[in-house]
């Protein structure tokens, strides 16, 4: 399979580019997700010509707005370098279909990275970095996730749900954009969204039989923004049962009594925490794979990413 661009922050590749001379290695990143992704590693603030080492920076309330200046010397500031590194990198990012980065950088953290007083002390607020706020605001469909937040087993499975669908979606719909690619496209997509959030199914749905009359190129644009903001909320154990009895409605007429029990069964045990989510999936991708039509067995949702990586495991 060919691997998907992915951006992400230098020192998380263990380059060292940070502010001391070090880096920030990630073994998840380095060992586990680069059989996959291609990485596109970005250090903002060398970018603009910061050396490493160099004296720290940090995110400051100035009136109004925030500025990224050194911590020992205020007057030196950042903020447009950073912000026009960002809109100039934005073109080449284009392909990209995810983006890593780490957190408490005034650069690339995504959130809660302290905000200070002029004085030093923390002025009690937090806001996301300069240059990934930047990127953020132009790219708002794009996966972006802080590097210590994988850990979390439903927001690592989340993010790389996003990448995968958005790398899909990229491919065979933004390639070469026509209202049959939307179509088939959504026709894969429908019941992992509506694990995801039901309304966001049924929106989606509308949008793609196009009511309003919108050109391809709006519909399209709409729909990129509707799916990657719908998979951005987390699936539960609730929806996710929906989802499940959904498909096992497609195997009624081929299932016997006793494999449809057993299946309900363990699509329950799912729902009440007894076992974890790859538990329904595998025995209805069994029950698919033997039984199953080809709009159902070509569901997103039975395969949104590689096995290997165990992610159904752990939710
Ligand atoms: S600017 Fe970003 S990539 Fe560069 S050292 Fe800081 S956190 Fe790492």
């Amino acid at each position: 399979m060919k691997k998907i661009p992915i951006a992400i922050s230098s020192c998380l590749l263990g380059n060292e580019v940070r502010y001391d001379g070090g880096h920030k290695q990630s073994k998840y990143c380095l060992n586990t997700l680069s059989d996959w992704f291609d990485y596109k590693p970005i250090c903002p603030e060398m970018g603009i010509g910061m050396p490493s080492p160099r004296p720290p920076i940090h995110l400051v309330e100035k009136g109004d707005s925030i500025r990224v200046v050194q911590v020992d010397d205020h007057d030196v500031d950042v903020t447009e370098e950073l912000k026009g590194f960002a809109r100039k990198r934005i073109p080449e990012l284009d392909r990209i279909s995810g983006y890593i980065v780490i957190r408490n950088s005034p650069s690339c953290g995504m959130e809660r990275v302290k905000v200070y007083h002029e004085n030093g002390n923390p002025a009690g607020k937090s806001t996301r970095g300069v240059y990934i706020g930047e990127i953020m605001k132009q790219r708002p469909e794009l996966p972006v996730e802080e590097e210590g937040r994988l850990q979390d087993p439903k927001l690592r499975e989340n993010f790389i749900t996003r990448v995968f669908a958005y790398e899909d979606f990229q491919e065979n719909v933004k390639a070469n954009p026509t209202i049959d690619k939307l179509v088939k496209f959504h026709s894969r997509y429908k019941y992992l969204v509506m694990a995801h959030c039901y309304e966001d199914y049924k929106e989606l749905g509308r949008l793609v039989a196009n009511q309003d009359g919108l050109a391809t190129a709006e519909i399209i644009d709409k729909y990129e923004l509707g799916l990657m903001t719908s998979l951005k909320k987390i699936a539960n154990p609730k929806s996710h049962s929906n989802v499940l009895y959904h498909i096992m409605g497609y195997l009624k007429d081929s299932l016997t009594s006793e494999a449809k029990q057993e299946l309900v069964n363990v699509i329950e045990q799912y729902r009440k925490g007894m076992v974890t989510l790859i538990a329904p999936v595998t025995l209805i991708n069994h029950y698919i794979k033997q039984f199953g039509n080809d709009y159902i067995a070509s569901q997103a949702y039975l395969d949104p990413h590689p096995i290997e990586l165990g992610l159904r495991n752990y939710i």
